[in-house]
């Protein structure tokens, strides 16, 4: 039995007992765990079938806790965590030898963020640990934005869901590392590069190999739909080329006038990229559910959060 619940000092005592419990965040759902127990950091890999090469991110109540996880801050990231913690910002930061080689996959560095949610601050609050905490979905898919999303995934194996509403931002947190105390973009997310360069000036794009030792766990395939998915810039060709199937659409401001598709999703009626940001992982949940032979979505526009929806469709897209 799982349940849903509002009730915090419930999911406490199961944190406090070494249990996992699904957290709401502004960004997505996160599989919360003690971050000094191994045992319930094991737990969180084993429930997601997460690899053990893809760290996980700590989550502390305030800045005042980022001294007990970093030995080293270098002076642009106490700018960056200033200016947007609490928030959807994730440092990446040499750790202190406390911290579990289990939650950093064995690196010297650890990532560390300040949720933006009042019931995770609540809780956070409430603990006298931090808890470290991936999305809240098996290994490769879609994330949860809502605990509803989080009960599918996970019901029948975990007692407890801490209800939070809707996720308001909807995707993951920007992450950022330094290379000789330089900000580096290790991800895209909920905070657009534009934002973070108007802080601290230029930031350097990470370059991308599956294997890079610096950015474990970055994969080129992950938040994934079942159903097959299509990337395009040319609707109207795609949609040809797969005439006769049953297709969903995923399309940021209007509808195609096509008889023949079978569900279309517009994530921002008013061409908002917040709003289309916020939308994006329910739409695709929505799309996954709807039976059809192919999903095709079309290609943001390459500017703020166009950046973080066109990186999150690539990845869902690669076989
Ligand atoms: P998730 O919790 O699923 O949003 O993913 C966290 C991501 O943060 C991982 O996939 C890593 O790529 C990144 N990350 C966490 N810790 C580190 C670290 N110490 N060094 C580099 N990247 C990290
Ligand atoms: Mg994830």
């Amino acid at each position: 039995m799982t349940l849903i619940t509002s009730d915090i000092e419930v999911v406490k005592q199961e944190l406090i007992n070494g249990g996992i419990v699904p957290i709401p965040t502004e960004t997505v759902y996160g599989l919360a765990g003690n971050i000094y127990s191994d045992a319930a950091l094991s737990k969180i890999f084993e429930l997601k079938n997460r690899p053990f090469f893809n760290p996980l991110i700590v989550h502390i109540k305030s800045i005042h806790e980022l001294q007990k996880i970093a030995s080293e801050i270098p002076e642009k990231a106490l700018k960056l965590a200033s200016a947007f913690w609490p928030g959807p910002l994730t440092l990446i930061l040499k750790k202190q030898p406390e911290i579990s080689d289990i939650v950093t996959a064995g690196k010297d560095t650890v990532a560390v963020r300040v949720p933006n949610h009042k019931v995770a601050l609540a809780l956070l609050e409430n603990l006298d640990f931090p808890v470290a905490a991936p999305s809240a979905n098996p290994f490769g898919s879609i994330s949860p934005t809502s605990a509803t999303h989080v009960f599918e995934y996970f019901k029948g194996k975990i007692p407890y869901i801490l209800e939070g509403g809707n996720c308001k931002k909807g995707v993951e947190s920007t992450i950022i590392g330094f290379v000789n105390n330089e900000p580096i973009l290790y991800r895209h997310g909920s905070i657009s590069i534009e934002e973070i360069e108007k802080i601290v000036g230029k930031v350097t794009l990470l370059t991308l190999k599956e294997d890079a030792p610096d950015a474990p766990g970055m994969l080129a395939k992950h938040y994934a739909p079942n159903t097959p998915i299509f990337l395009t810039s040319n609707l109207k060709e795609l949609i040809k080329l797969h005439q006769g199937k049953k297709i969903g659409l995923l399309l940021f401001k209007a509808k195609m006038e096509d008889n023949n598709i079978a569900v279309q999703e517009i994530l921002a009626p008013n061409g908002n990229l917040e709003v289309a940001t916020s939308n994006l992982y329910a739409a695709l949940h929505k799309l996954d559910k709807c039976n059809l032979d192919v999903i095709i979505a079309e290609i943001f526009p390459a500017v703020g959060l166009g950046n973080t929806i066109n990186d999150r469709l690539e990845r869902a897209t690669k076989k």
